[in-house]
């Protein structure tokens, strides 16, 4: 028996949590939170402006994402890379980075 508050195991004949009171379960529920995610970098973008077309259409195809911009473009709230050397860069769940990947191919210019 399991509790599902502080995922204690106990034995069978115990039904009760002896920490936090409340009635075990046989089997914890699968959990899946956003913090389990494996997050893998995707692309560095020469922009912000590019990284949030890019998160858009990832939103569109139902592909988590986020991107983190580069210490002088978040600094100075500048966007669209009128600052030299802003860039940003794009992360994406492990699962879905193949995905993402062909999914953004045509839009992200290759060096
Ligand atoms: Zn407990």
């Amino acid at each position: 028996m399991f509790c599902p508050e502080c995922k204690s195991e106990y034995k069978e004949e115990v039904a009760v949590c002896a920490d936090c009171g409340v009635s075990l379960v046989s089997a914890l529920p699968e959990e899946v939170t956003p913090e389990e995610v494996k997050w893998v970098k995707l692309y560095e973008l020469s922009s912000q402006l590019y990284a949030e077309m890019a998160k858009e259409a990832l939103d569109n195809a139902d592909i988590m994402s986020y991107f983190k911009a580069d210490f002088f473009t978040s600094a100075y709230g500048v966007k669209g890379g009128t600052v030299l050397g802003s860039r940003a860069t794009l992360y994406v769940p492990e699962p879905d980075m193949e995905r993402a990947r062909a999914l953004l191919t045509d839009m992200v210019d290759h060096d």
